[in-house]
């Protein structure tokens, strides 16, 4: 297994087809925001891309919460969303800030 392959929970090894990208998250009526940074399970490189990625408020990079998940893009109740689908989502860091303005 070389480092850029994940193995999925059911065992399929993922590959990342398009390279490390992101995107900007939030949630309308919640503080919560941050980064989904796809392609990688690797915290450290997740939090390398994103360094200089402009923020609206106070939150530093340095406070995000880090953690990896399988997202791909959805819809939930009519409203596209990113859902948590370790069988067909992408390796993905999931960068969060609890934002307080
Ligand atoms: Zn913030």
């Amino acid at each position: 297994m070389s480092d850029d392959e994940i193995v999925r929970p059911n065992g399929k090894v993922y590959r990342s087809r398009k390279g490390l990208r992101w995107v900007e998250w939030a949630e309308e009526d919640y503080p919560p925001h941050g980064f989904i940074v796809f392609g990688t399970h690797d915290e450290d490189a997740a939090r390398k891309l994103v360094a200089n990625a402009p923020l609206d408020c106070d939150c530093k990079m340095a406070d995000a919460a880090a953690r990896a998940g399988w997202i791909r893009d959805g819809y939930r109740w009519g409203e596209r969303e990113w859902i948590e689908d370790a069988l067909h989502g992408a390796a993905a860091v999931i960068l969060t800030f609890e934002c307080l303005g």
